[in-house]
């Protein structure tokens, strides 16, 4: 059914819309009572958010004098409540041909028996461990298993270099490291692991207390015991014996459950730190009410273990919830086909599918008339969310129709979400800080799903309660030196600006950055005193609906993966034909941005061939920052100089917005004219002539 804004209401408010006004008029009375009914607390807390000065706003903390155990509600009360004998994980692993599942009883037992085995390693309450792990059960077992002794996890995306993951062992300092022997692109495309881990503790010069290596059929790997370097599954039988005695370690409502790396604008990756208790409500609300999950039915969240997502959906939410996750390792395509995910959601009966629209992207490149959908029954289907990009509308449209086989409402329209239906498509905004979601549409707030807030397109839909989002005018459109904005002006409804949210933050968001309070302060909180600051521009339109369009600064999105512009410029300035060099991104029809490199050379001519230079770079951000960095060779372009303020810093700003503005009229059909850059000019810059010569080989660059 198609509805327009008009057809509701006039000026009535939507549940989720009277749930979000709740919260922010009473946000003690309102997270209380979830807290109370969603999570067994070993201590209930009496106070919903710490008092503080009103300066300090970002580091209250919510339900501070709760106690809780993350592992005993994500799967020992449900075994106490009678859900033993339910599935609580499916794998399903196309590239090694196997479905296994998990019940809670068994869950349980292995989330014991792996605790036992960190134990006995002497992993306490406040340690770390680090993961470097494949897309496989034992790595959330293992999750669990931290969590069940309050040690602190921390996983790193299996696709990061040794370089980066040195980076992440030296700030978490692990007492003990897990990974598996290797990870799997396909049947036959094995990606070694240990090696890479190596590697890193090489670089890093750093010894954990013991490594334990899962071995994997695929390449079995002899360990080192004078290097501290055990076997999986010799410690599993090892520790088997005492894994009954394991009990859970009942924490503060505020102790790390994890830390995840993250990219910021510098090179050093922020270490997130997420707080049990708050987490667990936020988690279990939006599980409940935004993707309307109950307990006993499947979600699929198609995200690695390493990413927020995978963190918080495909390995916690629904677990807390007593559903039942699908870990799936494989591809949306080529493992071997483009029915793959239709499978999964027929075999396992999926109810919930999460995952980032580059999914969709690709499905819709390689099977756009949807001929592996139509093999499938999926009627049970209720919500399709994306997340991690935005999800264009086109991109929209063709999933409404390949999975419903309906025609998708005209782009004025708004659709609205029945019960039954499997179109209910929503787009939900996340950020590694904020742990779930900050906007999207709350499909649960409503029994019989009639009084769902409709759907737009292109919008990443409304604010969840807790969040107070407001747009803020840009008022130094060009100024590269963020300075502080004490006075901020708000934008008007559809007016772009930029996207913070007024503090507190809701439960569950980032509390600090692993030992670096000062850089989280930095970070989020210094330059709109008394809000977040998101680092994404966008709007708020006048039915309320958010807009996220880009961010605002060095952090860029490939392929739903975030990665920063220095780590990469790192990596380019250190090949020894590179004068200096500046990152940006560019617009990529299937992984929605991926890097440019504009570089001066040190030497003219230069000492080798220019394209033998460009296949190094290439070779070399693969290298070091890893395969997700897709940098393709006609991304390297070189230019004699790069413009700069006075004070030396490279205009990326002003670089990025010509980026997007010849990319926007490419697609508009307009013609980019060498000599009229539309982009103003930075106050700051040292030398105009240079703006004139990069923006004439940005145009000639981006043809397309
Ligand atoms: P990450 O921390 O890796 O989850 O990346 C967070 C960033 O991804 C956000 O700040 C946005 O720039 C982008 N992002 C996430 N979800 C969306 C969405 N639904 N629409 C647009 N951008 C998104």
């Amino acid at each position: 059914m198609t509805v327009h804004m008009s057809d509701m209401a006039q000026g009535a408010e939507t549940l989720q819309q009277g749930a979000h006004r709740q919260s922010l008029e009473d946000p003690q009375g309102f997270w209380l009572q979830h807290a109370l009914e969603l999570v067994d607390w070993d201590k209930k807390p009496e106070v919903a958010i710490s008092k503080t000065k009103p300066d300090m706003l970002h580091k209250a903390l919510w339900f501070p004098d709760g106690r809780l155990n993350v592992c005993y509600n994500a799967v020992d009360r449900h075994v106490e409540n009678g859900r033993g004998d339910q599935v609580a994980v499916i794998y399903d692993s196309p590239v090694t041909d196997t479905v296994r599942k998990y019940t809670y009883n068994e869950l349980l037992r292995e989330v014991k028996i792996f605790a036992s085995v960190l134990r006995r390693h002497g992993v306490q309450r406040g340690d770390t461990v680090l993961f470097y792990m494949a897309m496989v059960p034992q790595t959330l077992i293992a999750m669990l298993a931290c969590a069940r002794l309050g040690a602190i996890h921390s996983v790193v995306f299996g696709g990061f270099a040794p370089a980066e993951l040195a980076k992440r062992i030296v700030d978490c300092q692990p007492r003990v490291v897990l990974s598996n022997t290797c990870g799997l692109e396909s049947k036959s495309k094995v990606v070694p692991y240990k090696p890479l881990l190596d590697k890193a503790l090489e670089l890093a010069e750093f010894r954990p207390h013991a490594t334990i290596v899962l071995q994997r059929e695929q390449l079995r790997v002899a360990l080192d015991p004078a290097r501290a370097e055990y076997y999986w599954d010799t410690e599993l039988a090892l520790a088997a014996a005492g894994a009954d005695d394991i009990a859970c370690e009942m924490v503060d409502s505020n102790h790390p459950l994890y830390m995840l790396y993250t990219s910021g604008t510098t090179g050093t990756p922020k270490g997130i730190v997420r707080p049990c208790g708050p987490h667990v409500v936020a988690l279990l609300y939006a599980q409940r009410y935004m993707y309307g999950l109950q307990p006993g039915e499947t979600m699929f969240t198609f995200s690695d273990f390493g990413w927020t997502l995978g963190h918080s959906y495909a390995a916690y939410g629904p677990l807390l919830n007593g559903s039942t996750t699908v870990l799936f390792e494989g591809k949306p395509v080529g493992t071997p086909d483009a029915g793959q995910l239709y499978r999964v959601f027929s075999e396992h009966r999926v109810r919930v599918f999460l995952c980032a629209p580059t999914v969709v992207v690709i499905l819709r490149r390689t099977d756009p008339d949807g001929l592996f959908r139509a093999k499938y029954d999926l009627t049970h289907m209720r919500g399709l969310f994306l997340a991690g990009e935005r999800c264009t509308p086109e991109i929209h449209r063709w999933w409404i129709a390949t999975i419903s086989g309906r025609k998708p409402p005209a782009e004025e329209a708004l659709i609205a979400c029945g019960r039954d239906v499997c179109n209910v498509v929503s787009d939900n905004w996340w950020q590694t800080e904020s742990g779930s979601p900050m906007t999207g549409i709350c499909i649960g707030l409503s029994a019989d799903g009639t009084k769902v807030a409709p759907i737009k397109y292109g919008s990443a839909g409304l604010m969840l309660p807790g969040c107070d989002l407001r747009v803020i005018r840009v008022k130094e459109e060009l100024d590269e030196d963020v300075g502080v904005d004490e006075n901020p002006e708000f934008a008007e409804r559809d007016e772009v600006g930029n996207i913070v949210a007024k503090l507190p933050l809701p439960p569950g968001f980032i509390t600090t950055l692993w030992k670096d309070d000062q850089r989280f302060y930095e970070s989020y909180f210094r330059r709109y005193p008394g809000y977040y600051d998101t680092g994404d521009t966008g709007t708020i339109d006048s039915d309320v609906y958010v807009h996220i369009l880009s961010r605002t600064d060095d952090v860029i999105k490939v392929a739903a993966h975030r990665l920063s512009t220095s780590s990469i410029e790192e990596v380019i300035f250190n090949h020894e034909e590179i004068a200096e060099c500046c990152v940006v991104s560019r617009p990529d029809p299937i992984k929605g941005r991926v890097p440019m490199v504009l570089a001066a050379l040190r030497f003219s001519p230069p000492r080798v061939p220019e394209a033998q230079i460009k296949r190094q770079l290439v070779k070399l951000a693969r290298e070091r920052v890893g395969p997700i960095v897709s940098l393709y060779e006609t991304n390297v372009v070189f230019v004699d100089r790069l413009p700069k303020t006075r004070s030396g810093k490279i205009l990326r700003k002003m670089i990025r917005m010509m980026v997007d503005a010849v990319h926007e009229r490419n697609i508009a059909g307009e013609q980019c004219l060498v000599d009229e850059c539309p982009i103003g000019t930075p106050a700051t810059i040292e030398d105009l002539g240079v703006k004139s010569e990069i923006w004439r080989t940005i145009v000639d660059e981006i043809r397309d």
